[in-house]
């Protein structure tokens, strides 16, 4: 097979492309900033969190610097203390279990599903301890989690949930009853990252927390910054976390785009799991019946060892894919306990040596994909 010549080269996701057809509007848009000096907390942040919280269906967006410190600071405005207990997912990027550990709080871990990849309720509610404050479920690679009995445990007992939807934006959560509601928009608070990557990625560092609490929306602002509410007297320790007009007015257009984004990512999906349903050795990514798919990752399962063998194939073939995550949370040197020890979380771990995660982005083109499906097809007909 022959790497087509007139083929764009294949990256895991492609910004430069992405920019280009929305290139005018940006460039326009980040002079307007420049030349109006409203650099930090100017209109543009603010016309962004109107717009975004419109979108989601929220009372309130509030932008910070990152999808970490969103975290962070909703843990810090529930008043989350050292030793409260924080359940949450190991399989998820780092930055979830580090603010926990930051703020002296302590990372429980609930296994996930294996097709989802998701939190699994059944297993939250096994690792409840009368010292259970919170619930940070993770909405991984573009679906929600299962928010209905996380919300009805944390019901039951007076737990916090902090919805982490730094790759699941966009996408809608259905309840039992039919009705919905937007990832993030469920929970206490929830919380987004705009790195560039990311679904809904600016042009450097980003995040925002959402809730539909009017007394936690300022409580977070407060927190945002330096525990302020009026300039120069401090109500709280604080942290200074801000969105950057620049990037808002970015993420003003691209909000504007999220959905037909979601679309493209959705159509690049729709290709891959045609070309590998006949692949015994392949499980295509599970769409939940309770969450659309945003594909912030086209994550597949690979079987019988075969992992490192297909990705170093597909190197060769011009073709990255990545493995999100290698190793989960708890056998990380910084997490590792006693309680979480090798063998707790017995589906976490069998992910992590079987998920491999193929390029997905807006811009994949037809003949890339046709160029990416026939090289995982080669593998498997040239390895039976
Ligand atoms: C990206 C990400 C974060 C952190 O966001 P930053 O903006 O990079 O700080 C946190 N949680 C998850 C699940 C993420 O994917």
């Amino acid at each position: 097979m022959e790497t087509p010549t007139r083929m764009k080269p294949i990256q895991m996701v492609d910004l430069v492309g992405q920019y280009l057809r929305i290139k005018e509007e940006v460039d326009a848009a980040q002079r307007r900033v420049i030349e109006s000096a409203a650099f930090i907390n100017g209109p543009e942040v603010k016309e962004f969190e109107k717009e975004l919280a419109t979108y989601l269906g929220a009372k309130h967006a509030i932008g910070c610097a990152n999808g970490t410190d969103a975290l962070q600071i909703a843990m810090m405005a529930l008043g989350l203390k050292p030793g409260d207990e924080v359940i949450t997912a190991s399989f998820t990027f780092v930055a979830t279990v580090e603010v926990i550990g930051l703020l002296g709080l302590t990372p429980v871990f609930a296994d996930v599903l294996p097709g989802t990849f998701n939190i699994d309720p059944a297993d939250i509610k096994r690792k409840l301890t009368p010292k259970t404050k919170a619930i940070v479920p993770v909405h991984l690679f573009g679906q929600s989690a299962d928010m209905e009995p996380i919300m009805a445990i944390a019901k039951e007992h007076g737990l916090y949930v902090i919805e982490d939807n730094c790759q699941a934006i966009g996408s809608d959560y259905a309840f039992r009853d039919g009705s919905k509601k937007k990832a993030g928009t469920i929970g206490h608070i929830g919380t987004t990252s705009f790195f560039p990557s990311k679904n809904l990625g600016c042009y450097g560092d980003g995040g925002a927390l959402f809730t539909n609490d009017d007394e936690l929306a300022s409580k977070l602002r407060r927190v945002c910054n330096h525990g302020s509410d009026v300039r120069y007297y401090h109500e709280v320790v604080g942290v200074n976390s801000r969105l950057d007009s620049l990037q808002a007015a970015v993420l003003r257009i691209k909000l504007r785009h999220l959905d037909e984004y979601a679309a493209a990512r959705n159509t690049a999906a729709a290709v891959y799991d045609r070309a590998f349903a006949g692949i015994a050795e392949l499980t295509v990514p599970e769409r939940s019946p309770n969450s659309t798919h945003v594909f912030h990752q086209y994550t597949l399962k690979v079987s019988g060892g075969k992992r490192e063998a297909l990705r170093k194939h597909l190197e060769g073939k011009g073709i990255p894919a990545m493995i999100y995550y290698p190793v989960p949370c708890h056998l990380q040197n910084a997490y590792k306990t006693a309680r979480f020890a090798e063998g707790s979380l017995p589906v976490t771990e069998s992910i992590t040596h079987e998920v491999l995660s193929l390029p997905m982005s807006t811009e994949l083109d037809e003949v890339q994909l046709e160029h990416i499906t026939a090289a995982v097809k080669s593998f498997f007909i040239k390895n039976q």
